[in-house]
């Protein structure tokens, strides 16, 4: 069944169509030159020297924990308010995820917990832009640097945004973009790696190519991946960057009447943005009031999910996906902001172009629900 107000929608137009269309009738489906054209147009909004294309944002992580040299026996603090691939990244190279709580203000990682969590084996920093929300990224990569650490940003939330001047992707030796249809931009699947430094370049682009000598062939330096964009994807991705600002720009603009509906409404708190005249917005979390319980939460995604309004709980903590607590031995209680906040937070209705009528209903349907939970 299709929803009333889906969670979220990708804005494709014309100029996507024609693209990939474009590509469809050239003989030039892979490895071709929207690919070199993308990489181009992602790098200069992260202000880097090379973009690496990849099938997927997942990949494009891995390909950053192999291209840092990071290995078996090497701890990398990481948070665990997040989609669970910022910590796979690590687990396929049995790194070992060390993770720390957040901060409730920005639901990013608390930078004094990362300093209390620094130990001899650390290697690396690995922090999300929660959302979109880029704050603390400058005392993450003064940390980093005090403590000569690596720092691989995991951008995938907040390309367009802006933190202090600096753009998401430009942060620390390495970041990498996703595309899924839920991003600012999608290419369907895909993802970028961004870097200024032309080692790591070299090495993520022959590791999504079979660990190919980037000049034979068929001579494999290393055991690489097949973790290639195809340039029909690129051509989507290529087309869809020539409007990013235009698309950031709607979801700023949504994400403003959201706030604006939801400002008297005492139960909700709106999700925080440090900077939100340069803000990416990803998705629009609300968050429930500290008296309700998690299953009062739960309660409220049925009411809206029964009224045809898309929701999710956003996030549902690393530290607590049973994989995670089996491999790692993780345990309820450990980091008890991101619980706190987990089980009270929820991603709903979010994209370009969302109409005043659809928040409307979304606010309403929320607030209908809301009565029914006091009573
Ligand atoms: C979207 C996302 C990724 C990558 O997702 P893919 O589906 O592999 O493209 C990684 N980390 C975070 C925080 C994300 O939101």
């Amino acid at each position: 069944m299709s929803l009333a107000v889906p969670l979220s929608n990708p804005d494709i137009t014309d100029l996507e169509r024609q693209a990939v269309l474009e590509v469809l009738s050239s003989n030039r489906l892979s490895i071709g030159p929207h690919t070199e054209a993308f990489e181009a147009a992602i790098a200069a909004r992260a202000g880097r020297k090379h973009g690496i294309a990849v099938n997927s944002g997942t990949s494009g992580l891995h390909l950053c924990v192999k291209a840092l040299g990071l290995h078996e026996g090497d701890e990398v603090i990481t948070t665990p308010f997040s989609f669970v691939a910022t910590t796979n990244c690590l687990l396929f190279e049995r790194v070992t995820p060390v993770f720390v709580d957040i901060d409730s203000a920005s639901y990013n990682m608390d930078p004094a917990a990362i300093e209390a969590a620094i130990t001899p084996r650390t290697k690396a920093l690995l922090p999300v832009e929660v959302f979109g929300n880029m704050e603390h990224f400058d005392a993450y990569e003064r940390i980093a640097r005090k403590h000569n650490l690596l720092l691989l940003e995991d951008c995938c939330e907040a390309l367009g945004g802006v933190h202090q001047g600096r753009p998401a992707g430009n942060f620390g030796q390495c970041g990498v973009f996703a595309f899924y249809p839920n991003k600012q931009i999608t290419t369907g699947e895909g993802g970028v790696v961004v870097t200024d430094d032309d080692g790591i370049a070299d090495m993520c682009r022959s590791l999504r190519n079979q660990g190919r000598d980037t000049s034979a062939w068929l001579s494999h330096a290393y055991m690489g991946y097949n973790y290639r964009m195809s340039d029909i994807t690129a051509a989507l991705g290529e087309a869809q960057a020539t409007r990013l600002d235009e698309i950031v720009a709607k979801r700023r603009h949504v994400a403003q009447m959201y706030h604006d509906a939801l400002a008297g409404v005492a139960e909700i708190h709106c999700p925080p943005m440090a900077e939100p005249a340069s803000a990416s917005w990803f998705v629009y979390v609300i968050r429930l009031a500290d008296k309700f319980s998690r299953s009062q939460r739960d309660a409220l995604m049925q009411h809206l999910k029964d009224a045809g309004v898309g929701c999710n709980p956003y996030f549902v903590p690393i530290h607590l996906q049973p994989y995670v607590m089996k491999l790692l031995g993780t345990h309820e209680g450990q980091f008890p902001i991101t619980e706190h906040l987990a089980e009270r937070t929820m991603a709903i209705p979010f994209f370009a172009n969302m109409t005043p009528e659809q928040i409307q209903r979304v606010v309403a349907t929320l607030k209908e629900g809301i009565g029914r939970l006091s009573h």
